[in-house]
């Protein structure tokens, strides 16, 4: 295991001049901090989501493209020595243009992955500048050369060997000598076209790097001292969580607690890398440990919301006591690549909802072709507006009592599927997108304070 620590830096982390000098602080602070993995400026991903998507006006285009110029030119003028680095960021810029127009023309999500890594490719730039200029031996990496995935653009697979091999070979070395800024969220294919992990990427990159190159330690640092009992944007009383298991803090990613990408902590787990999460403006106020052994291990433990859920229905007298139905309705989502998330079944008809989407974002979908397979099978009832509440805690479904508790306070919400007793750490439901949030607060109120 090699001794240094891998820090990760979000958008809202590099957002401005001002955030970037507390992030290299940070750095500073940490002789062991060799690999710093950074997001894009914020808001520079949703801006170029936008453009990527296609955006045919040409006033609408050159409208985002001043703001994103905007972004970094603000950054750019509070550096003493900018003109190298201007010069890059300009040469991306002129890219976007580019590739905003011919998104214009016809979108793919080839294109959205080359336009929408160009964020991560400028804020890489300014923060290695940044941090020369405070006298540190920073260089630029392009994790492109590491970061091997499949060609599933938008929603890319790591290749875990390759990237292992590659880490050691190309950024292990150079860590010894330096500090190295890299850029999360984006890697590259076999043929060397760049992909993307997927919205809030650069915490999965961070692990996968940080296992890459067999790291002592993972900090992620956003806009949160840690990881809380529920988004405290939701609930303003929750709580940050001092210590926490790897499988707790998993389940709450996989259930959409923003802080983490859903996959972060899968490397971590591998290779036992102790992961902090804190916040880059108050890097003394604590955060949240994540680890494989824990002092206390809750009933309760926090309270997570995925949000953009679809729910298929499929409705068949057939089903009632055949065998086969269940097999044929899934070898029919396989062949259309549809993956499923959560089930359940009565005895005739089961409900499923969609894996999440790709860096273009939205609800899942069920393709047209799938859906006109499934209703030779069945009806088919494609619901969305919804979003997905998980209650995460430990040995759930060994305790007595607490399922009472739970439905109690959402006695007045419709509950559209309810998913619990597969994982001891979890009991989710769905419902309505417009009352899920005042829900969370509700048993939020109840549950944890
Ligand atoms: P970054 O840009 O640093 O990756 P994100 O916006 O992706 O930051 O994630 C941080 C945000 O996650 C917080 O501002 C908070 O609103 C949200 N969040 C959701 N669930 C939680 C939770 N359980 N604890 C803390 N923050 C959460
Ligand atoms: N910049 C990317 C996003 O906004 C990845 C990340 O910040 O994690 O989704
Ligand atoms: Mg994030």
């Amino acid at each position: 295991m090699s001794a240094f620590n891998v820090a990760k830096f979000g958008g809202t982390s590099v957002a401005n001049f001002e955030a970037m000098s507390r992030c290299a602080a940070i750095i500073e602070a940490n002789p062991n901090t060799k690999l710093v993995v950074s997001s894009a400026c914020s808001g520079v991903t949703n801006l170029l989501v936008e453009l990527a998507n296609g955006v045919s006006e040409q006033e609408r285009r050159a409208e985002l493209l001043q703001k994103l110029a905007n972004i970094h030119d603000t950054i750019l003028s509070q550096l003493k020595d900018a003109a190298e680095t201007a010069a890059e960021v300009y040469t991306i810029l002129d890219t976007i243009t580019s590739l905003a127009e011919a998104a214009s023309i016809q979108a793919s999500t080839k294109l959205t992955d080359h336009l929408v890594a160009c964020g991560e490719l400028m804020s890489t730039h300014i923060l290695t500048q940044l941090m020369r200029e405070r006298g540190i031996d920073a260089v630029r990496f392009d994790i492109r050369d590491v970061l091997r995935t499949d060609s599933d653009y938008g929603q890319a697979e790591p290749q875990l060997e390759a990237i292992s091999q590659l880490a050691q070979e190309k950024l292990v070395p150079l860590c010894q000598q330096h500090v190295v800024i890299t850029q999360g969220f984006i890697g590259s294919d076999e043929e060397g076209n760049t992909t993307t992990l997927g919205r809030g990427g650069s915490d999965y990159s961070a692990a996968l790097i940080a296992e890459g190159v067999k790291s002592s330690g993972l900090e992620i640092w956003t806009d949160v001292p840690g990881i809380y009992t529920t988004d405290p944007r939701i609930a303003p009383k929750a709580t940050p969580i001092p210590e926490i298991s790897f499988s707790e803090a998993s389940e709450m990613a996989n259930f959409g607690a923003k802080i983490l990408h859903p996959s972060t902590l899968l490397p971590a787990l591998r290779h036992d890398i102790p992961v902090f999460v804190g916040s880059s403006k108050e890097p003394d106020n604590g955060g949240t440990w994540i680890r494989r052994k824990v002092e206390s291990s809750p009933l309760f433990r926090a309270l997570a919301l995925r949000t953009n859920q679809t729910m298929i229905t499929l409705h068949s007298a057939k089903m009632f006591q055949a065998y086969g139905f269940l097999a044929k309705v899934f070898e029919i989502l396989a062949k259309h690549k549809v993956s499923v998330d959560l089930i359940t079944t009565s005895e005739i008809s089961v409900s499923l909802t969609l894996d999440k989407t790709g860096t273009a974002g939205g609800a899942p979908q069920l393709p047209q072709a799938a859906r006109e397979e499934l209703e030779e099978l069945c009806t088919v009832d494609v619901e969305q507006n919804l979003s997905l509440v998980a209650l995460i805690g430990n040995n759930m479904s060994s305790n007595r009592g607490h399922a009472k508790q739970v439905f109690g306070t959402l006695e007045d919400y419709n509950l559209r599927m309810i998913c619990f007793g597969a994982s001891p750490h979890n009991l989710c439901f769905l419902l309505e997108e417009s009352v899920a949030k005042t829900a969370i607060e509700k048993l939020h109120r109840e549950l944890f304070e």
